[in-house]
């Protein structure tokens, strides 16, 4: 909000890059931490036209397994532990963080490894969190209270995706408009141009289906 561009729609360009693609542990970290973080809520239903197939999927904060009907109660146990936990590990591997504490402890690591190099020091954000009321901008930073929103429609975003976003509003914790300094901190992030062009591709078609 505080940052000025010269360019006025930069932040929907604004983005990150990847700590799980480029990180062969980075998989396992994560998956850890969202567990930790997020133990989301589990529902089971039983349903007559299934007769073996066991699916899960999320909805929201919930993860939903479907098992036939007359599956035994202890097979329902293992076979819903074992999706659940299959559910948590591909998000891991693809989705960004969910939850605003997984949220501030990925801007963490970012700072560190991207900025910290450069600056002598990982600039901090008092608060980092998903908001659903920014729908013209990926992201945005006040540099004076040092909080980062990020917009919710970047959720099912791949996690690289969101780092870049993340990592371009650490960056204006120190440079507030879109400077040289500013882009020279932000394009150490390998998947920079990478991710400017997703979000401007899904800006650009989200605006072709609202014609
Ligand atoms: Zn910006």
């Amino acid at each position: 909000m505080a940052q000025r561009s010269r360019r006025p729609d930069v932040e929907a360009e604004a983005t990150a890059s990847p700590l799980v693609a480029d990180s062969p542990s980075g998989a396992t970290t994560q998956s850890s931490e969202q567990a930790a973080v997020e133990s989301p809520k589990v529902v089971v239903r039983r349903s007559a036209r299934r007769k073996r197939t066991v699916t899960a999927y999320r909805e929201a904060d919930t993860i939903v397994v479907l098992i036939p009907q007359r599956m035994s109660k202890a097979d329902e146990k293992v076979y819903v532990q074992d999706l659940v936990a299959k559910v948590l590990a591909r998000e891991s591997r693809t989705g960004a963080p969910r939850g605003d504490q997984a949220l501030a402890d990925r801007a963490r690591e970012l700072s560190q490894r991207y900025l910290a190099p450069q600056l002598g020091h990982a600039p901090q954000p008092a608060s980092v969190t998903w908001v659903t009321n920014q729908n013209q901008r990926w992201g945005s930073c006040t540099p004076s209270a040092r909080t980062i929103r990020l917009s919710h429609r970047m959720q099912p975003m791949p996690s690289w995706v969101v780092d870049y976003v993340l990592l371009h509003e650490l960056a204006h914790l120190v440079e507030s408009s879109h400077s040289r300094r500013f882009w020279r901190l932000v394009n150490v992030y390998p998947d920079s141009d990478k991710a400017q062009g997703y979000l401007e591709g899904f800006q650009a078609a989200a605006s072709m289906e609202r014609r």
